[in-house]
């Protein structure tokens, strides 16, 4: 088509990692054209270079699918889901289609904004309108500057420049079938055909106990955090024997919800007097650490891969123990908060913030295995695995990272669990060998004396493991690893 040609109407929206119909700004773009709109999603696991999604994220993707195609048909837009190469789906599907625009919201990492890029060259070389959106963050990770117009290595200052630009836009309404002009419906695959779900063996049990995939799902998990966690949040976040977070993760993770709506929806509850303005501006805050995640991926494209500090590049990591290894995979470290927050990682998909600070401490500094070991095994089972905030928040433990914890912060494991679990609730939910123990010598059991031990009915080295290291030489040993860091300047 040339440009002297009148352009098709009908507008192609692209779904990539904003399964939602409510505050959709490409949608609500397709949808406001008054232009008859096709949507599409694509899973690409051809094209190289974009990293393949894990288990646990594969098992969700399918049933946000299913959610988000059983909303479409609601308002009457048809959703085709094909599989390959983004580029060559996508362009087939403007042919057939025979729209004369595309649309879809922004996504961050380098592989993906590679493609989207060659892709809206292209398509614009052929005479299409192609506009993009942001969908998923509060700031675009570019517009948040330092002074001489760079990144932002520390969080509080970045989140003083995020805030300083004014309030996130309100959240846009859901479109209604009255508003929707249905456009040509594409064919495409079954979701079953995608082959995202385990099969042999099915080890998804937990996961389907555990949540509700889909934008509907999001929205009942907001209202129950609203109701039921939001109320004492900055006290209580850290308390993973407690509900007082809002598990809200994975549901941003794939896009069925936006910051923006949990931004103004806390607020919302603070003006019904429901929560305090403390706790919004301490969950508010943890949305930051997500915008700021995305702006050191934005800055950093390697985070996953590569030390922000090249001084850890030299780091003496020894030959990781494979026994170690599994120990930690397990849940089978000897200590217990770090066993049960690796045991709910397996059996749920998401572990508490307090406690996956624990065990990636553990990973890095108890057995002095590369933080890039921890970062690949949550991003093959946790369901809310995040290209930007996997990255950032291992290295920011390792000490690697930008705004890092200090190398020399050492997490006590057994210290850490009487803090923020102290009696024991948490351990016993996911260490049932442990049920019986009493809350004083929960978090160290080979500290409690033979009757102890006895009337709780374990048996250390045989009911439940004997610690794998002490954790008072192990910490001896890190630092004297990291002291060879300092050494280096
Ligand atoms: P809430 O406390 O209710 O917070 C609301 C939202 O704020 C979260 O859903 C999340 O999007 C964001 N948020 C909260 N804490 C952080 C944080 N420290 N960094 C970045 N964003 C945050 N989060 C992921 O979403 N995906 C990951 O793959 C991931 N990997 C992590 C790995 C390690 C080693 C650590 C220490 C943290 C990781 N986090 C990750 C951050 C954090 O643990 C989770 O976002 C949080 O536990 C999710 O629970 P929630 O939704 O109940 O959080």
């Amino acid at each position: 088509m040339t440009s002297s040609t009148a352009r098709p109407s009908g507008v192609l929206l692209w779904f990539r990692e904003d399964l939602r119909l409510a505050d959709n700004p490409a949608l609500n773009a397709a949808v406001s054209s008054g232009e008859p709109v096709t949507a599409l999603y694509v899973l690409d696991e051809e094209t190289r270079g974009p990293r393949r999604l894990g288990g646990a994220s594969r098992w969700w993707l399918a049933q946000s699918l299913r959610s988000l195609k059983a909303d479409c048909d609601r308002v009457g837009l048809q959703l085709a889901i094909r599989v390959g190469k983004s580029r060559d789906v996508v362009t087939k599907a403007v042919e057939e289609a025979g729209v004369g625009r595309v649309a879809w919201n922004r996504r961050y990492a380098e592989a993906e904004t590679k493609i989207d890029a060659e892709l809206k060259d292209r398509l614009r070389k052929d005479g299409l309108e192609v506009e993009s959106f942001n969908g998923r963050l509060l700031h675009e990770p570019w517009e948040v500057r330092s002074k001489s117009g760079g990144a932002l290595k520390v969080f509080s200052p970045f989140w003083r420049a995020a805030t300083a630009r004014g309030e996130p836009r309100a959240p846009l309404p859901k479109p209604t079938k009255a508003k929707l002009k249905a456009g040509k419906a594409l064919n495409g695959n079954s979701i079953d055909e995608l082959g995202l779900e385990p099969t042999k063996p099915d080890w998804a049990d937990g996961l389907r106990e555990t949540w509700e995939p889909g934008e509907a799902g999001a929205r009942k998990a907001l209202t129950t955090f609203i109701d039921e966690g939001l109320k004492g949040y900055a006290e209580n976040r850290d308390r993973p024997d407690l509900p007082a977070t809002s598990r809200m993760s994975p549901h941003l993770r794939f896009g069925e919800v936006s910051p923006h709506q949990l931004w103004h929806a806390v607020e919302q509850a603070r003006s019904e007097g429901s929560a305090s303005a403390r706790d919004v501006e301490k969950f508010r805050a943890e949305l930051g650490w997500r915008e700021f995640s995305y702006h050191l991926l934005h800055h950093f494209p390697e985070l996953a891969t590569k030390n922000l500090q090249e001084r850890f590049d030299d780091f003496p990591w020894p030959t990781p123990d494979p026994a170690h290894r599994r120990a930690w995979r397990k849940g089978l470290t000897g200590y217990p908060i770090v066993d049960a927050g690796m045991r709910q990682l397996w059996t749920t998909g998401w572990i508490h913030n307090r406690v996956r600070m624990i065990v990636a401490s553990f990973l890095i500094k108890d057995l002095l295995i590369d933080w890039r070991d921890g970062e690949d095994w949550f991003w093959d089972t946790l369901v809310d695995a995040d290209p930007a905030n996997n990255a950032a928040s291992w290295q920011w433990i390792a000490g690697s990272g930008a705004d890092a914890a200090p190398y020399f912060r050492v997490f006590n494991p057994s210290l850490q669990g009487a803090k923020f679990d102290p009696d024991g609730t948490y351990v016993r939910a996911f260490v049932p060998e442990l049920e019986k123990l009493s809350a004083r010598w929960i978090h160290a059991p080979w500290e409690a004396s033979r009757e102890a031990l006895e009337e709780a009915g374990i048996e250390l080295g045989k009911d439940y493991p004997k610690p794998i290291v002490d954790h008072r030489a192990a910490r001896d040993r890190a630092l004297a690893a990291f002291e060879t860091l300092k050494a280096k300047g």
